[in-house]
């Protein structure tokens, strides 16, 4: 049994299929037209195909994984060129703009009564703790 490429897409199928896996193709086995041999696979047993690209998707889920666990584990500052530790998984605050740092400022200098529950929200905490941000009234020299 050989591979069948499709000649709509010019990607290679297992030769068992009826329409291509890739664009949905219907092989026309009456003519055997399309029939070509892939010299890249025609050699490797049928059984490894399939295992290289299990593989492949295993490892292609397991890196969409990792990255998907920093997203959700970093608070990540292009304008700093910084990266530290969530407080808690989340998908919030991923990306913390310079515009983002300035609305908390500006948030935490107009409010009055609410400074106080401000400096327990966790974002500001971590950019007070890292020096993003810091209140020059406790600043002691
Ligand atoms: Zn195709």
């Amino acid at each position: 049994m050989e591979d069948l490429k499709c000649p709509l897409c010019g990607k290679w199928n297992s030769a068992t299929v009826q329409e291509c896996t890739h664009c949905g193709w219907m092989f026309n086995f009456s003519g055997q037209t399309s029939v070509e041999k892939n010299p890249a696979t025609e050699n490797i047993p049928k059984y490894r195909i399939g295992t290289i690209t299990k593989r492949t998707r295993i490892r292609w889920a397991i890196f969409s994984a990792i990255l998907l666990l920093f997203f959700l584990s970093f608070h990540i500052v292009p304008s700093r060129l910084m990266i530290f530790p969530k407080e808690n998984l989340s998908f919030s605050n991923t990306f913390i703009t310079q515009k983002d740092i300035n609305e908390l400022i500006e948030r935490y200098n107009n409010a009055f009564f609410e400074r106080f529950s401000i400096q327990q929200e966790p974002l500001f905490k971590k950019l007070m703790e890292k020096g993003v941000i810091y209140d020059k009234s406790k600043k002691t020299d």
